[in-house]
């Protein structure tokens, strides 16, 4: 099948977590040339221009022919209202897995620290899960996840399960605009960046809006963390 990135992708389910979030599943005609690793994305074509809008595969890197994709619908634009609108079994032109924000090699043996905004989430959860499930990593793997509204955050269940079944891992919410009842960390995700996290032997993955990631590079910088172990992905 050689190296071949262009594929069909069927919706085959779609969640509705809540106003902001959609979890879409989508089955591969072919399985993907090469397996997908966590952090990657695929590309779809879209409308009759063809226009191309690429979403980060949220599930754990498999050889299943499905995958998940996280988006936050708010945007309105062609890649969103086709994700929340399209009918169960609408067939789209898809390439991928494509990006090189990938955990890198020898990841096992070094701490993890990832820091997403919104939808910037969706994967660092992959990458979560290839540590936690596929690689079995025992280091501590830490994920900061910073969202407007803490009824924005969905996975918490999973994350909790994750952090009760992996003492090494760390779920941190962070909320901009708290309510008074939200019992998590509060302000915006460079404001909770800690001498705790900026340990030795350790790899930093960031993802999000432009903004948030030149701002946390800057910070980390400024405390030492050389720019060789930052690594990010920007969504706008
Ligand atoms: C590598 C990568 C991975 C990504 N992964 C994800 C992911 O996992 N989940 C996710 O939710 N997003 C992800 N994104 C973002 C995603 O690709 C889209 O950019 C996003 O969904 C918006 O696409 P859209 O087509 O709905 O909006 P667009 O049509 O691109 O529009 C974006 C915004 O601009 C406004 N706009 C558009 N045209 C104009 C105009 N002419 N004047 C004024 N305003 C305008 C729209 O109203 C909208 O609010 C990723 C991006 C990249 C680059």
């Amino acid at each position: 099948m050689g190296n071949k990135l262009q594929n069909t992708a069927t919706l085959v389910n779609r969640v509705v977590h809540n106003e902001k979030y959609i979890q879409c599943t989508f089955e591969l005609e072919e399985s993907f040339s090469q397996r997908p690793q966590a952090g990657q994305y695929v590309s779809f074509r879209l409308g009759e221009r063809k226009e191309i809008r690429s979403y980060s595969i949220c599930s754990m890197p498999s050889d299943s022919k499905s995958f998940d994709l996280m988006v936050d619908v708010t945007p309105q634009g062609i890649g969103t209202t086709f994700l929340q609108n399209a009918e169960i079994g609408t067939q789209v032109e898809l390439l991928g897995p494509l990006g090189r924000f990938v955990l890198s090699e020898g990841i096992e043996n070094k701490k993890v620290f990832l820091i997403g905004t919104g939808s910037g989430v969706a994967p660092l959860r992959a990458m979560v899960l290839d540590l936690l499930r596929n690689r079995k990593t025992t280091q501590q793997v830490t994920l900061m996840w910073g969202e407007r509204f803490s009824q924005n955050l969905i996975w918490q269940d999973e994350m909790k399960e994750l952090e009760s079944k992996f003492p090494n891992f760390k779920f941190i919410p962070v909320i901009s605009r708290p309510a008074e009842t939200d019992q998590c960390a509060k302000g915006r995700v460079t404001g909770c960046i800690d001498p705790m996290h900026l340990t030795e032997n350790t790899e930093y993955y960031l993802c999000g809006g432009k903004a948030m990631i030149e701002e946390t590079m800057e910070i980390l910088q400024k405390k030492w963390v050389d720019r060789s172990v930052i690594f990010h992905e920007k969504f706008d």
